[in-house]
């Protein structure tokens, strides 16, 4: 096993995970398989209970860990299937310890972070490289680590002292850093300084670390001189250093590491040089043109509750993008905070209610996105309404399958208090109910989590043929609420449709409105899976219903018939990583920076 380290230095948020990625790709083009690992240096053992408008999203794998949404990343770009153990945590360092610790598997000694808990790191490392995340048989051949947070951080300390143990005992050949910094201009002389590279070096080697690669960050390609000056202070050959300097999109970053041969200067350090073949960035390359020519948008209305930070729903967006260019659309998200539709909005601040329906009104397709809690919960049973009556393509994802089955209730069916008892506990129309496949009592390990899955009960409906008239489907699930199946007869004799359920038959998973255009709810979380070239069925199943919806377009009818997931369609194969992440909204310094600019944090 090699390994390949990235860390960071001067700033965060330079995209350590988009170079990370980036070079896994790289790597993957040469004809590697390649594995990851994202350190988080935080405390909590898992992404699990961090708010998304702190952190943005949760990412859910197939086993049901509950990750950073960089994993998400990884897996989209690498098109891997990541485990839980990929990401690593501070707590779950110390909590592998501890528990160890009082097993007495220590024997009475002293218990420190040095070495128990550096060991501990390294021991996992080598432990989760050798996993396959690939579908293939036996080991990658390389393992890419990111480093979370910046060099010099107290909380990264233990795992930089681990890292360079671990470089040591790997040996040269097998292991390289590349170390990612920032080369900022000052307005005033216009020169590009070299001086804080110089210090996040100097302090990496300090705690027992030697860059082989610097990857620096910078608006325009680093000046020659520059170069050889940061090649002469930081002990780093010039040709091992690239400038990852501003590009439209971030799916020039691959490319921009490929012009300037980074893979040649990774594969010399680790010894690959006479396996790999010369990148192979055909298709990658072909989509980056594609999606940059698309001019006729599709407007899907995201109806949420941090509409502030679009980190929070990123899985959707990319799942959204990756439909989107599949059906050869430029993707527009009118984000709708869903508080706004609501009638109280309307007697506060009228103005604000009123752009909020503008927007839900001038879209093509309505997205009712996962959530957790009561606010905003009113609104988007009104946004399901309006795309139920109006016949608007309307996907709703989770508590956006709840809240459309909530509204039928209460339109339909007329019980007017109809309602999930996670909102309103003594409903006397309780149409969602707690489900929870472990303790009934006990908050922690109540979530159903991870793959689970989906039988058509129906087959012959929009979900079941989207998905290619399979018989089942394995889609991930985070939840704890479901519709509650004594009722499901009453939905289905007034035309709501639960054309998917698990093994049991009790739990329902998709439901449809066969009499609309497409109007699709699911209790899982299809958008976990989407990948650049093989978009979810049921977002490419949204898009190509509001593209139909649409008349006004004149190549209407020319476009070429999507593939769904799982199926290759022979042009879209690369994998993409687009802004948000790590140019989180949330530290807001250098967002953006990577992007076209078009501000909607979704496609650059
Ligand atoms: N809050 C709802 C539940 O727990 C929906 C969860 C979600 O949308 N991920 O069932």
């Amino acid at each position: 096993m090699k390994y390949v380290l990235v860390t960071g230095g001067v700033v965060s948020g330079l995209g350590k995970g988009v170079t990370a990625s980036s070079i896994g790709l790289l790597l993957q083009a040469c004809g590697l398989r390649v594995t990851s690992i994202k350190i988080d240096p935080y405390l909590n053992t898992d992404a699990g209970t961090m708010s998304p408008f702190e952190h943005g999203e949760v990412f859910v794998l197939d086993d049901g860990g509950e990750v950073d949404l960089d994993l998400g990343n990884y897996e989209r770009f690498l098109d891997l299937t990541l485990t839980r153990d990929n990401n690593i945590t501070t707590g779950k360092i110390y909590q592998s310890v501890i528990d160890k610790e009082r097993k007495g598997d220590y024997l009475g000694k002293t218990v420190q972070v040095v070495p128990h808990i550096t060991d501990a790191i390294q021991e996992w490392i080598e432990r989760v490289a050798m996993v396959p995340v690939d579908g293939k048989e036996g080991p990658a051949d390389v393992c890419v680590i990111e480093l979370g947070g910046t060099i010099g951080d107290i909380e990264s300390m233990p795992f930089i002292e681990a890292l360079g143990q671990f470089s040591y005992r790997v040996g040269p050949g097998n292991f390289c850093l590349v170390h990612v910094s920032l080369v900022p201009v000052l307005n005033v002389v216009g020169e590009q300084k070299t001086k804080p590279t110089q210090h996040s070096v100097r302090v990496l080697r300090g705690q027992g670390l030697t860059p082989n690669i610097l990857a620096c960050r910078s608006t325009k390609p680093l000046e020659e001189n520059v170069k050889a000056k940061l090649a002469q202070f930081c002990h780093v050959p010039a040709e091992n250093i690239v400038t990852l300097y501003d590009v439209p999109n971030i799916w020039h970053i691959p490319l921009l590491l490929r012009d300037q041969k980074a893979h040649e200067a990774i594969l010399k350090e680790l010894n690959l040089q006479s396996i790999a073949r010369e990148p192979n960035l055909k298709e990658w390359t072909t989509r980056t043109e594609i999606s940059s020519t698309l001019h006729d948008s599709v407007r899907i209305a995201m109806v949420g509750k941090y509409t502030g930070l679009s980190d929070a729903y990123l899985s959707v967006l990319k799942a959204l993008l990756h439909a989107s260019v599949a059906c050869h659309r430029k993707l527009v998200v009118d984000w709708v905070a869903a508080g706004d539709l609501e009638d109280v909005t309307a007697k506060e601040t009228p103005q604000v209610h009123k752009a909020a329906w503008d927007l839900l009104k001038g879209a093509d397709g309505v997205l009712v996105p996962g959530g957790f809690g009561d606010r905003g919960v009113q609104g988007k049973i009104l946004a399901a309404k309006y795309a139920r009556e109006n016949k608007v393509p309307f996907l709703g994802i989770c508590l956006g399958m709840q809240i459309a089955v909530i509204e039928f209730a209460r339109s339909v069916l007329g019980m007017i208090d109809a309602n999930s008892t996670e909102f309103d506990p003594e409903t006397t129309s309780p149409c969602v109910i707690f489900m929870p496949e472990g303790s009934k009592t006990h908050m922690g390990g109540t979530m159903r989590l991870g793959s689970r899955r989906t039988y058509f009960k129906i087959t012959d409906c929009k979900s079941a043929k989207l998905y290619g008239d399979v018989a089942f489907i394995d889609e991930r699930h985070r939840h704890r609420y479901e519709v509650n199946p004594d009722m499901i007869s009453q939905f289905e004799s007034a035309g709501l449709s639960f054309v998917g359920r698990d093994e049991t038959g009790r739990r329902m998973e998709i439901i449809e409105l066969p009499a609309h255009p497409y109007f699709v709810g699911v209790q899982f979380h299809p958008e976990f899976k989407s990948r650049p070239g093989k978009p979810s069925a049921l977002f490419l199943g949204l898009i190509t219903a509001c593209r139909r919806s649409d008349t006004s377009l004149p190549n209407k009818g020319r476009l070429k018939k999507p593939v769904a997931n799982g199926t290759s369609n022979g042009h879209f194969t690369v994998k993409s990583r687009e802004n948000g992440h790590p140019f989180k909204s949330s530290n807001g310094s250098l967002n953006g920076v990577y992007s076209n600019g078009n501000g909607n944090g979704v496609h650059s």
